[in-house]
């Protein structure tokens, strides 16, 4: 039995002083007021603002050699993606391995506790995602390893270059590589329409969806519906489904995926980062679906950026505030909460620092004031996996592995 003594936390959609919780097996056994007259035995004491775990919805660890060094000409998604080649070209499980350790680890020390990756770099497989697994197991986070299919370079374009490595040959053949295991389609211009059935009735499922406007073009021009249209006609939205950016949207494709329950994955740092463009959040939510955050491509990791950045988009978009409540956001961002049989992870944000002192302690310093440096402290599964301390050893992490993969020396 591990217990904690929260100062401040987010606990029921509100934020308390003084909880106490208590972990047994990875899981939150007794969350309850903790009594300031009474010692509460050797519970150490986190202070702060601890919220929930938060979850990385959406990851492509490799992704993680680019940031910084894609800024440097000016360049397109599409000439963003050639460097992104370039680097998938170079990986090995060793390399893949030592890369995705580093990056997991930046996630945790940001207050990531979970997250889904999307896969497609499987060659040799198994090697490069039992990589991706360790790595996560060793970075203490939990890892939902989407295995995605890849079969095509565009619509009726046979796969060239380094995709030829990402490539099943056909969807079936994927399937039975991959059993009933996570699962994801890269997009519909990497699986060719016929092959779409493959797919039906699996969850989780994931796929990229209009991230951007040439995607839906190319599909019209293919099939005369869009990519949405084409999903929902494949019978392939629902509840167990996740769209990845869903930013350049038609009425009917938002209803589409409303009507269905279908979750959207917004990754608000990356659709800027690649000049994607703003997808709409707020209606696909007021339509029905389930939104979640993702990091993607990583051009930064930082969990508070992507939830602000919902908001703060909006903002620009329609010159109007408040859109979004930071309860509302956090409860987008958090993988689960701190109630008794959850998963026990915790976030601690420091609020005395520099960008937190005098914000109030609340939920909103948390959304609208935190950064990723802010986390002082992260438990996932009842397991300390980062702390402030750990910064500077993580850095160190990513500059060998990145070192290694760009062939300098340290
Ligand atoms: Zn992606």
């Amino acid at each position: 039995m591990t217990s904690y003594l929260l100062e401040r936390a987010w606990v029921d959609g509100a934020v308390r002083d003084d909880v106490l919780v208590e972990i047994e097996g990875g899981r939150f056994a007794r969350v309850s007021p903790a009594d300031r007259r009474n010692p509460t035995g050797d519970a150490a004491t986190l202070r702060g603002l601890t919220i929930p775990g938060l979850a990385n919805d959406h990851s492509h660890a490799f992704h993680r050699a680019l940031r910084g060094r894609t800024q440097r000409e000016r360049g397109t998604f599409w000439t963003w993606r050639e460097q992104m080649y370039a680097v998938a070209e170079q990986l090995t499980p060793d390399s893949y391995f030592a890369l995705a350790r580093a990056t997991y680890r930046e996630m945790a020390a940001s207050g990531y506790t979970s997250v889904s990756e999307f896969h497609y770099l499987h060659d040799p497989e198994p090697a490069m995602g039992d990589a991706l697994r360790a790595a996560a197991a060793e970075a203490g986070i939990a890892i939902t390893l989407l295995d995605t299919c890849y079969l095509s370079s565009g619509f009726g374009a046979p796969p060239e270059g380094v995709q030829l490595r990402w490539s099943d040959g056909t969807a079936e053949r994927w399937a039975e590589r991959v059993g009933d295991g996570p699962a994801a389609i890269h997009s519909v211009r990497a699986v060719p329409r016929d092959q779409l059935r493959v797919f039906r009735g699996r969850a989780p499922l994931h796929v990229h969806l209009s991230e951007q406007v040439a995607e839906n073009e190319a599909c019209l021009a293919a099939y005369g519906v869009t990519p949405t249209r084409l999903l929902h006609d494949e019978g392939l939205l629902g509840p167990g489904t996740t769209v990845v950016h869903a930013t350049h949207l038609t009425d009917e494709d938002v209803d589409l995926l409303g009507s269905t329950g279908t979750n959207a994955c917004i990754t608000p740092t990356t659709e800027r980062d690649l000049a994607d463009g703003i997808g709409p959040a707020r209606r696909l939510v007021a339509a029905g679906c389930r939104i979640s955050i993702g990091s993607d491509s990583h051009a930064v990791i930082d969990p508070f950026e992507e939830l602000r950045g919902l908001e703060m988009d909006e903002r620009l978009a329609t010159q109007v505030r408040g859109h979004w409540s930071a309860a509302e956001l956090l409860a987008i961002g958090a993988g689960g909460q701190i109630a008794v049989g959850e998963r026990a992870d915790l976030v601690t944000i420091g609020t005395t620092g520099p960008r937190t002192a005098g914000t109030g302690a609340d939920e909103n310093t948390a959304v609208f004031a935190a950064t990723a440096a802010d986390v002082t402290h992260v438990v996932a599964s009842g397991r300390v996996v980062a702390t402030r301390d750990d910064h500077e050893e993580i850095g160190r992490e990513l500059d060998e592995a990145l070192s290694t993969l760009w062939g300098r020396a340290p």
